[in-house]
C-alpha cells in the first residue's frame, strides 16, 4: 500500500472533559496498527488530553498571523503548545460562517506548515454545484488557490474531500461517487507534484459512520475519513478506526 490510513475526528463546538476521558479510553483499547488517528476537539480541551500515545491531536482552525492584536484568534504556536500536531484548514463551516475565502485558506495553510503543524485541507462542493456538474471546477479552484503557487506545501498536507451536502446531513456520498471525486483530486494534485500526488492522503468526510465506512475505505483513492457527528461517540469512532485497518 502506497499510503497509510488516517482518521480524524472533528468535534466542532462540542465535547467536554468527560468526553476527552471517554475518547482517550476507547482509543487506548485499539490494537496497534499503522493507522494515524487525529482528534480535533475545541482548542480549550486540547490540554485536557493526557494520554495521547495512541493518537494525535489537532486544532480546528488557526490564525494566518504569527501573533499580535487579534482578539479571540489562536496561532499555530499556541495550538502546538496546547498539544496539537495537526490543524483543520478551510472547513466548509468556516468558509461559509466566517467568510474564509480561498486566499485566506491558502495563507492559513502556509502558516500551519511554516510552524510545523500538518494541515488537513478541506475542500468540497455544494449540492447546487454538484447538480450543475461544477464539482470538478470548484475543487480544482480550491486546490489551485493553495498549491498552484506553492506546490511544495502538498507534500506536507492532508486533503479532506467533504461534499457540503453530505456534512451533518446523514446522507453520505456513495462509495462510487466519493471514489470518482477522489480520483479526480489525485489526478489534479499531480499537476503540482506527481510524487506528492501519489503519496497524498485524501480523506473522505460527510456523514461517515460505523455502518457506511467500510465500503468507503475499500475505494482505491480513499485513505481515511474526517468524521464529525460520529466522532462524538467514542465507541462508534473506535469502530470506524478499526474498519480502516
Ligand atoms: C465534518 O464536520 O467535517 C463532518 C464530516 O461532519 P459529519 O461527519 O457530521 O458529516
Amino acid at each position: 500500500m502506497q499510503r497509510t490510513p488516517l482518521i480524524a475526528a472533528n468535534w466542532k463546538m462540542h465535547g467536554s472533559t468527560a468526553l476527552v476521558q471517554q475518547m482517550s479510553a476507547a482509543l487506548s483499547e485499539l490494537p496497534p496498527t499503522n493507522l494515524t488517528i487525529v482528534v480535533c476537539p475545541p482548542a480549550t480541551l486540547l490540554p485536557r488530553f493526557s494520554q495521547v500515545s495512541s493518537f494525535a491531536l489537532g486544532g480546528q482552525t488557526l490564525s494566518h498571523e504569527v501573533s499580535g492584536a487579534y482578539t479571540g484568534e489562536l496561532s499555530a504556536e499556541l495550538l502546538q503548545e496546547a498539544g496539537a500536531h495537526y490543524v483543520i484548514v478551510g472547513h466548509s463551516e468556516r468558509r461559509t460562517l466566517n467568510n474564509e475565502d480561498d486566499a485566506l485558506v491558502a495563507a492559513k495553510l502556509k502558516r500551519a506548515v511554516a510552524a510545523g503543524l500538518i494541515p488537513i485541507l478541506c475542500i468540497g462542493e455544494t449540492l447546487a454545484q454538484r447538480q450543475q456538474e461544477k464539482t470538478e471546477q470548484v475543487l480544482a479552484q480550491q486546490l489551485d488557490a493553495v498549491y498552484a503557487s506553492q506546490p511544495e506545501l502538498l507534500a506536507k498536507s492532508v486533503i479532506a474531500y467533504e461534499p457540503i451536502w453530505a456534512i451533518g446531513t446523514g446522507e453520505s456520498a456513495t462509495p462510487e461517487q466519493a471514489q470518482a471525486t477522489h480520483a479526480f483530486i489525485r489526478q489534479h494534485l499531480a499537476q503540482y507534484d506527481t510524487q506528492s500526488a501519489v503519496r497524498a492522503k485524501i480523506l473522505y468526510g460527510g456523514s461517515v459512520n460505523a455502518g457506511n465506512c467500510a465500503a468507503l475505505f475499500q475505494q482505491a483513492d480513499i485513505d481515511g475519513a474526517l468524521v464529525g457527528g460520529a466522532s462524538l461517540k467514542p465507541a462508534e469512532f473506535a469502530q470506524i478506526c478499526l474498519a480502516v485497518t
